[in-house]
């Protein structure tokens, strides 16, 4: 029997159901919030992840992936209680999210102890719970795949190879970091079937994603309702073509909704709202879901993304 590790320990691959592959019930910085934190309001925190995980669930949604990592606050004991409260199975992530910056502790150290770390996470647990990792996330963006990417995905390219656990790799298609990411991935020996390409959405460079395709990795329509990177229609019209193209097999479906994020101060976020006015955890199922229906999406290929292929990648 083929098992994932949830907040609330291992499942029958089979319980997974309907899984939303990339969303964040909190996302505030780690370091900031411990020194400073008269700025968080811990209270609405907990309201706004309740209210999406309810939400997420009035839609039919059993299991929740949450691939926060380092420097995105990934919170074991918060994402448990989401579970608790909630009833969903929430599924945890190791791994660094950086674009190029790592604290002298983790510079310190080379990618086969950097992959030791991301495996204890794997085998032992996050954070002192017995609460243990199910993949392992890595991410490059705009400033590309810097040395101090590169190590870090060598090392959860590592914790891979040794656990067995899948990969998700957040990138930054306007500038092709994918097509590097698995370059990286292959050099190191991890099978593509292991590998999600994060945030390939971002882009309606159908040439750019049949490459991607190509090297035999998953990839994610992840992030509807923030038009700030790629507004709606475009997100559809490339999905729909993926589709003809006979990709469901490859694609997940997802937000990246942040319940909670202190990017910006209430009065930036307020100025940004145009550009994410759709952007929430059910967007899927209130817009994005219907019109793709009606524009030709079968119930099988939906299904395929969002029970089928979940199991497979993370299985
Ligand atoms: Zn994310």
């Amino acid at each position: 029997m083929a098992t994932v590790e949830t907040v609330n320990g291992p499942i029958d691959v089979e319980e997974l159901g309907r899984t939303l592959i990339h969303e964040h019930f909190r996302t505030t910085d780690e370091a900031t919030r411990f020194q400073f934190p008269h700025l968080y309001d811990e209270d609405a925190e907990w309201e706004a992840a309740m209210r999406d995980a309810n939400g997420v669930k009035g839609h039919g949604i059993q299991t929740v992936v949450e691939p926060s990592a380092m420097f995105l606050q990934r919170d074991a004991a918060f994402s448990k209680r989401v579970a608790d409260e909630s009833g969903l199975n929430v599924v945890l992530a190791t791994g660094i999210y950086t674009y190029d910056h790592l604290p002298q502790v983790l510079l310190n150290r080379n990618e086969d102890q950097l992959a030791e770390i991301f495996v204890h996470d794997i085998e032992q647990g996050i954070q002192g719970t017995d609460i243990k990792a199910a993949f392992i996330k890595c991410a490059a963006d705009e400033p590309g795949v810097t040395p101090n990417v590169e190590k870090v995905h060598r090392a959860a390219a590592r914790a891979s190879q040794q656990t067995g656990r899948p990969i998700m790799a957040h990138s930054h298609p306007k500038s092709e970091t994918g097509l590097r990411q698995m370059e990286v991935f292959a050099e190191e020996g991890v099978d593509p079937a292991k590998i999600q390409v994060a945030h390939t959405g971002d882009t309606d460079d159908l040439d750019y994603i049949e490459r991607l395709l190509d090297a035999g990795c998953w990839i994610g329509m992840d992030r509807y309702g923030l038009d700030i990177f790629l507004p709606t229609e475009q997100r559809q019209a490339t999905v729909l073509a993926l589709l003809e193209k006979g990709h469901a097999d490859r694609m997940f479906l997802s937000q990246d909704f942040c319940s909670t994020i202190d990017y910006f101060t209430p009065e930036a976020a307020e100025q940004l709202r145009p550009v994410v006015a759709n952007w929430s955890m059910t967007f899927l199922f209130e817009q994005v879901i219907p019109e793709l229906k009606e524009r030709g999406m079968t119930d099988e290929q939906l299904d395929q993304m969002m029970v089928e292929n979940p199991k497979a990648w993370l299985a």
